[in-house]
């Protein structure tokens, strides 16, 4: 084992080292992560009117559905 490397790991290891203790100083580093936001697939969304469909016909929904 060559000494530069074992070095080298040894910085590296430092430096994860250095960050953990800097993130503890932040505030709500503790809190737990909020959960990801979920996209809702709600097929009564209203759509945009310039927007394709959402019955599927490939026309506009204000040529389409949102016709009227
Ligand atoms: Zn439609």
């Amino acid at each position: 084992m060559s000494k530069k490397s074992d070095v080298g790991a040894r910085r590296f290891h430092d430096k994860a080292e250095k960050e953990r203790e800097y993130k503890k100083q932040l505030p709500g580093e503790d809190d737990p992560p909020l959960p990801e936001p979920v996209e809702p697939i709600r097929s009564d969304k209203t759509p945009g009117r310039n927007d394709p469909c959402a019955c599927g016909s490939g026309k506009k929904y204000k040529q389409c559905c949102g016709k009227g």
